[in-house]
């Protein structure tokens, strides 16, 4: 039987997410790969137990997460069921639906009838009464964000969720829809956008609109899905992300684009003393304006790994410099 490390809370940091109550770790695991049906179970299972005895109190769902779409949330309700039912109350559980999810018009996007629905069968996919964070997981060209809104905010008041968030909206969007949940009183909290060292969008526009409404953020795919760290400096592994064939989301020619850059980027990690993972999950946070840094993991090893990240979080301006500089080739 799993029972959590006493330790547990001794290194973790926990941040505030914008001007909420809530407080995130500064790093939560994700689910989108290596928690479907297609994935080891007992594998999956290490990695939360893992993640959970070093801190990590936020695990970050979505109804399509697999493969097959619902198998994640199914495993992680079965991890739920088996070890850490007695921990509820230690953990921040979120979900979404914005993307497809069954066939029809109302499968998919951000209308009241996808929502409403997606949220009840991710309910009852993971076992649970409530979820801690629900979110719009995409905006929706063709539904009003004031249904989109309306129908986040039920889902506070019917108990459902305790905060609600949005994902992959642009700065415009988020003010748009920041006004709306201001004026239902939603306790609408923070934004979870792609962010790394590759991918700085956020920067442009984003940051700024989320300081002004006091809201947190939650950076996904921080690793730029492995290409920021160890995984393919000396070419692509079959157990890689970009290796394997049940994800289509990486492959040998992105690999490639970066290779030369992350390579550079591995010199100056290791002149820091970390690995690669271990210094981009660090620059994240370098600023204090992303609340918590949204990992993915295929073993105990790489959460370990990311974890120590904590461990020197501070820059000097010769290697943001530096960093900066290799990031412009
Ligand atoms: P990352 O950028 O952290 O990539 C994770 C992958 O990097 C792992 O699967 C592993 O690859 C590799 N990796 C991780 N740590 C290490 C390490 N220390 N050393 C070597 N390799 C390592 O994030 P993801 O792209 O997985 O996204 C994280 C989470 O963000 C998702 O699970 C999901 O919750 C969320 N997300 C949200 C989206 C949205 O639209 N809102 C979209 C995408 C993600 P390998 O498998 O090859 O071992």
């Amino acid at each position: 039987m799993y029972q959590a490390a006493e330790d547990r809370y001794n290194n973790m940091i926990y941040n505030r997410v914008g001007n909420s109550g809530l407080k995130l770790p500064a790093l939560s695991l994700g689910m989108w790969h290596n928690f479907g049906d297609v994935d080891l179970f007992e594998n999956s299972r290490k990695m939360v137990h893992r993640a959970f005895d070093l801190g990590i109190t936020h695990f970050d769902l979505a109804n399509n997460y697999g493969p097959p779409a619902g198998s994640a949330e199914e495993n992680f309700g079965r991890i739920l069921k088996k070890d850490l039912l007695p921990y509820r109350d230690e953990l921040i559980i979120s979900s979404k639906a914005g993307y497809y999810m069954w066939p029809g018009p109302y499968g998919e996007f951000g209308s009241k009838k996808n929502l409403t629905a997606s949220i009840d069968q991710s309910l009852t996919r993971m076992g649970l009464d409530y979820v801690d964070i629900f979110y719009s997981h995409r905006p929706d060209p063709d539904t009003p964000f004031e249904e989109t809104a309306q129908a986040l905010d039920l889902m506070v008041r019917q108990g459902k969720a305790l905060y609600i968030g949005i994902s992959n909206y642009s700065a415009e969007q988020t003010a748009e829809i920041s006004k709306i949940f201001k004026e239902l009183k939603t306790p609408f909290i923070i934004h979870q956008p792609s962010y790394s060292m590759y991918n700085r969008w956020i920067e442009d526009g984003l940051q700024d609109v989320l300081q002004e409404n006091q809201l947190g953020s939650i950076a996904f795919s921080p690793l730029a899905q492995g290409m920021l760290t160890d995984r393919y400096l000396n070419g692509i592994p079959k157990d890689s992300r970009a290796g394997r064939t049940t994800s289509q989301f990486l492959d040998e020619e992105k690999v490639k684009a970066t290779l030369e850059q992350s390579r550079a980027l591995n010199e100056v990690a290791k002149r820091r003393g970390q690995t690669l993972a271990e210094m981009a999950v660090s620059w994240i946070l370098r600023d204090g304006k992303v609340t918590s840094v949204l990992i993915g993991a295929s073993k105990v090893s790489q959460i370990e790994d990311n974890v120590k990240a904590l461990d020197n979080l501070d820059f000097s301006l010769s290697e943001l410099a530096e960093i900066e500089k290799i990031l412009k080739r």
